[in-house]
């Protein structure tokens, strides 16, 4: 038996490791574009950008563990086509390679903004280790001018992160409320007000025009003002990679579509991680999350589905951010949170709180801002899918624990 899994990341390594963890003694192929054996990557806008984490926090396992495990890793090594009728992948050193089941992890892509002077040198993505690195040899100096383009998770991480590291920073958002697609207005807030404290330039409700430089880019035009640049991020956003998914010819909405075990339209091909839109038995929606904790679970589940096993992904999705003195913790079902009525348990303007999302009277999401050990109660309480009462919940003497089964 042959399993064959494409991509490096933390979907693929975790699935690896899984098939060993369960006995699995068959052959392990795992095809990488990247130089590094399989990584994860949120210490690459936070620990490590910053100096203050090594790779060993970045790299899953070294290569060594590979081949102590008999998993032939083939890294800079791009898989180019996928055939599920003859279960085959060609790689683009021209190599073939059979499979019994094939697991793609292929993961997302930064997208960049179709603006003038976009493909100027200076112009940067973060989304490899070798981005962070580059990113960081500049950063680590100080003293310089970083203009963000776009206020989502890594344009506000890489922004602290930048500040912290004695630079200046303007990040230039459309929207009104950075942060607000990912958890609403009001709570948004709570995080431009912690920017702005900490001495970010963050400009809201802006139109960015077109990024200026003759050599290498050196501004930025917003509403008709240049902001100057030594460093431009463009931080709107990332893709599916599911161009080799879509050559197959299997089912793409919104990534690659899956059951909740992970299987797509084609037999014996699973997906995971960032690329795949899976099934979710609980809300009976497809959900693709750009997460963490979603590639670590779903490349174990995967895994788990390659071997036969009966498995269902049923994950609440799960993301956790650190910026400046805030650490956060998010656990929710995005659709669910969209018209959800916001309940606030703790002090929003010193940063301390829970902040939980409540639809038809259950709670559908949860937010601890620097509150620990609750997140696992929160999740709890989710699942439990009982009818809370939003004045319980709003009133920290009581314990949150308390609520379940209420
Ligand atoms: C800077 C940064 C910070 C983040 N911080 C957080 C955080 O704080 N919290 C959180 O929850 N999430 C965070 N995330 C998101 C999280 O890292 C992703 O959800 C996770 O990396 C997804 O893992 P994956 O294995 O699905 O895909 P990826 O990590 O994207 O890995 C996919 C790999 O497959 C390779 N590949 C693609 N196509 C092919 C091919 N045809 N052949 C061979 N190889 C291929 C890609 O090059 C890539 O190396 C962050 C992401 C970034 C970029």
């Amino acid at each position: 038996m042959h399993i064959v899994i494409i991509g490096g990341g933390l979907a693929a390594g975790t699935a690896a490791k899984t098939l060993r963890d369960e006995g699995y003694d068959g052959d392990v192929t795992i095809i990488a574009d990247e130089v590094h054996p399989p990584y994860q990557r949120p210490p690459l806008s936070k620990g490590y950008l910053a100096g203050k984490e090594g790779s060993d926090k970045v790299i899953l396992r070294p290569r060594e563990w590979y081949v102590d495990h008999g998993i032939d890793l083939r890294t800079s090594t791009e898989a180019v086509g996928l055939d599920p009728a003859d279960h085959a992948v060609t790689l683009a050193d021209g190599g073939l390679l059979r499979y019994d089941s094939v697991l793609l992890a292929t993961g997302s892509s930064p997208r960049s903004l179709p603006i003038a002077g976009a493909e100027l040198p200076g112009v940067r993505t973060l989304r490899r280790l070798d981005d962070s690195d580059e990113l960081a040899a500049q950063l680590r100096e100080g003293g310089k001018r970083l203009v963000i383009i776009g206020s989502g998770w890594i344009g506000m991480e890489v922004g602290a992160t930048a500040r912290e590291l004695g630079n200046d920073v303007t990040v230039l958002e459309r929207d009104p409320v950075p942060l607000a697609a990912a958890v609403g207005a009001e709570m948004g807030e709570v995080f431009r007000a912690l920017h702005v404290e900490k001495g970010v330039d963050l400009r809201t409700s802006v139109s960015v025009e077109r990024i200026t430089g003759k050599a290498s880019a050196d501004g930025v035009v917003v509403d008709g003002e240049t902001v100057p640049a030594d460093i431009v991020l463009m931080g709107v956003g990332a893709a599916p990679n599911t161009a080799l998914a879509e050559r197959a010819g299997l089912r793409i909405d919104n990534g690659i579509l899956t059951d909740s075990a992970l299987r797509t339209s084609a037999p014996d091909v699973y997906a995971a991680g960032d690329v795949a839109n899976a099934y979710h038995p609980v809300i009976q929606r497809h959900l693709r999350s750009e997460h963490w904790a979603n590639a670590l679970h779903a490349g174990r589940v995967a895994a788990r589905a390659m071997l036969g096993q009966r498995v269902s992904f049923t994950d609440i999705p799960y993301f956790y951010t650190d910026q400046f003195d805030l650490g956060m913790e998010l656990s929710g079902y995005a659709p669910l949170m969209a018209d959800a009525d916001l309940i606030v348990r703790g002090d929003r303007d010193a940063r301390e709180f829970v902040a939980f999302w409540v639809d038809g009277g259950r709670i559908v999401g949860g937010m601890n801002v620097n509150v620990w050990d609750v997140n696992k109660t929160v999740q709890a309480l989710i699942r439990s899918g009982s009818l809370v009462d939003v004045d319980d919940l709003r009133d920290p003497s009581i314990p949150l624990a308390g609520l379940l089964g209420a």
